[in-house]
């Protein structure tokens, strides 16, 4: 860190540029987090300032300031957090105040940058006391706790594991959703709708996983409700016209284009048996199944068109952008950030989209 000198009768410029940007140190910060110096504290002015430009997910480990600090959000939006409180957003013109002492941390969000200039008090040449990181468990709080509610938790996780393939973590899974008290037939629903979206094999096993878990817990004496069986389809309608009301009132208009006259064998497929057999068995109403596709189709590779499709039929199904976020930051946690982040930013890309929409609507 190149120092400059400071001096009591003249002002000092100090250039744009002049002090190397460098890459925020990893005991003090998680992923990644480019710190500029902009000026040093001196006896009369006791506060060094920097600039700090955080990437989606990075923030700063748990600390405090001996003498407190100042935030001037500059760019993007953020989270700020004090030990004990709920996480708050901040956003580009934010002013915050640590006050001395205080435990706290500040960074991105999972899904936007964020810069900001800290002005912070500088004692003994201290301006900081690191503490522990801010775990994924702490980080990911807001988005997860405040938007879906633990049975949707579980059906996240379990359609993820599913799409994966990765049975150990989805026998805990199926384990988790029971205690949450999905019934047996509400994951058996999200288990058979997979076959759609991942493939007989997939859904296959994650369906012998579910008998052996069931059992196990019955040899445990846990006696799990069964619940709600699927129903029949309706007799007076033939599935591809069932399918094709389902599918038209998801996406918000009727499907049709090249592929589908270049194949319509996939489109009577589709039309027919995935939205009329399977979204019409009841059990899971659409904004169920839609959440659980997109926990899916978020999980794997190579499926961006499809994700993004359904992202838009989830808000038609009637979920939340907060919900959507909270699939995502259940997704975090569970598959970790790296395999996630497409996922984020397809889903970052259908919001802006939609929210440029309805501005347009509007005037
Ligand atoms: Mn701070």
């Amino acid at each position: 860190m190149k120092r400059c000198e400071e001096q009591d009768n003249f002002i000092t410029i100090i250039r744009n540029g002049s002090q190397e940007p460098f890459k925020g140190p990893e005991e003090w910060f998680t992923r990644d987090v480019i710190v500029e110096n902009l000026f040093p504290e001196n006896n009369l002015f006791p506060y060094s300032g920097s600039l700090v430009k955080f990437q989606p997910g990075a923030r700063t480990a748990w600390h405090t300031h001996p003498i407190g600090q100042r935030l001037i959000i500059t760019e993007g939006v953020g989270w700020v957090q004090q030990w004990g409180e709920p996480i708050e957003e901040v956003r580009e013109g934010d002013v915050v105040w640590f006050p001395a002492g205080v435990k706290h941390w500040h960074g991105a969000t999972p899904t936007s940058s964020m810069s900001h200039i800290a002005l912070s008090g500088v004692y003994e040449s201290q301006a900081a006391e690191w503490m522990e990181k801010v775990s994924d468990e702490q980080y990911n709080k807001k988005n997860k706790k405040q938007a879906l509610t633990l049975k949707q938790e579980n059906m996240v996780t379990i359609s993820a594991f599913t799409a994966i393939g990765y049975l150990p973590k989805l026998r805990i899974a199926l384990n988790n959703g029971l205690d949450a008290r999905l019934t047996i037939n509400e994951i058996k629903e999200i288990l058979i709708q997979l076959y759609a979206y991942t493939g007989f094999p997939r859904s296959l096993n994650g369906l012998i996983a579910f008998i052996e878990v069931i059992e196990e817990r019955k040899s445990k004496g846990i006696d799990d409700e069964l619940g709600e069986e699927a129903k029949a389809l309706p007799t007076d309608k033939s599935s591809i016209e069932l399918g094709t009301e389902i599918q038209t009132k998801l996406v918000g208009s009727p499907v049709s284009g090249k592929l589908y006259e270049f194949a319509p064998a996939i489109d009577k497929f589709l039309k027919g048996h995935l939205f009329g057999d399977i979204f019409g068995r009841g059990v899971l109403d659409y904004l169920s199944r839609e959440m659980v596709t997109i926990a899916a189709l978020a999980s794997m590779d190579g499926v961006d068109s499809q994700l993004m499709s359904h992202y838009s039929m989830g808000l038609n199904a009637g979920l939340t952008e907060d919900q959507l976020m909270g699939i995502i930051s259940v997704l975090e946690l569970e598959i970790g950030h790296e395999k996630i982040q497409n996922a984020y930013q397809l889903l970052n890309i259908t919001l802006k989209d939609k929210n440029l929409k309805q501005k347009e609507n509007k005037k």
